[in-house]
C-alpha cells in the first residue's frame, strides 16, 4: 500500500512556492502583481513598477523586451485582417475608405493591448522564474560568458 498517492514529488533544491501560470498571465493581463493580483504591475504606460506596492514582489527582473510587440501584431494583425476581410465581401468600397478605416484602428488596437499584453508576458515571465525571479542573480558579466570569450565551465 502506498502512502505518498497523490502528493507531488520534486527533486533537489529548496522548496518553492507555487506560481500557477495561468493565473499569473491572467493577473499579468489585468496589469496586476502576477503574484497577490491585488498591486499595480505599472506605474506609467509600459512601465512596470520595480517593486509590487501590495506584496513587495520584485519586479526588476522582468525583461519583456519586444514579445509585447511581437504578440500585439499577431493578435491585432489577425483580429484587423478577418475585420477587414469580411467587411469588404459586405460592401464594396475604394481601398482609400479601407486604408482610412483600418490604418486608425489598428494604431489604437495596439496602444490599448500593448500594455496588457506586456503585463501578460510579466506574468509569464514570473510563473516561470525566469531572468532571476527564481531568485538566482541574474547579472551579466562578459567575461564569464563562453559565448563571448569567456572560459568555458
Ligand atoms: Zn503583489
Amino acid at each position: 500500500m502506498r502512502s505518498d498517492a497523490g502528493e507531488t514529488v520534486s527533486y533537489g533544491g529548496s522548496p518553492q512556492a507555487e506560481r500557477p501560470l495561468g493565473r499569473s498571465i491572467q493577473r499579468g493581463l489585468l496589469c496586476r502583481c502576477p503574484n497577490c493580483g491585488t498591486g499595480k504591475l505599472f506605474r506609467a504606460f509600459l512601465k512596470p513598477v520595480d517593486h509590487c506596492a501590495a506584496c513587495g514582489e520584485d519586479f526588476s527582473h522582468q525583461r519583456a523586451d519586444d514579445l509585447p510587440a511581437y504578440l500585439v501584431i499577431v493578435v491585432v494583425g489577425h483580429v484587423l485582417m478577418g475585420g477587414y476581410m469580411l467587411t469588404d465581401m459586405v460592401w464594396r468600397v475604394s481601398p482609400w475608405i479601407h486604408l482610412a478605416i483600418w490604418a486608425p484602428l489598428a494604431v489604437l488596437a495596439a496602444i490599448l493591448t500593448i500594455q496588457p499584453i506586456k503585463g501578460g508576458v510579466i506574468g509569464l515571465q514570473w510563473a516561470t522564474r525566469m531572468h532571476g525571479f527564481g531568485g538566482e542573480d541574474d547579472t551579466f558579466d562578459p567575461k564569464n560568458d563562453p559565448g563571448r570569450g569567456g572560459p568555458i565551465a
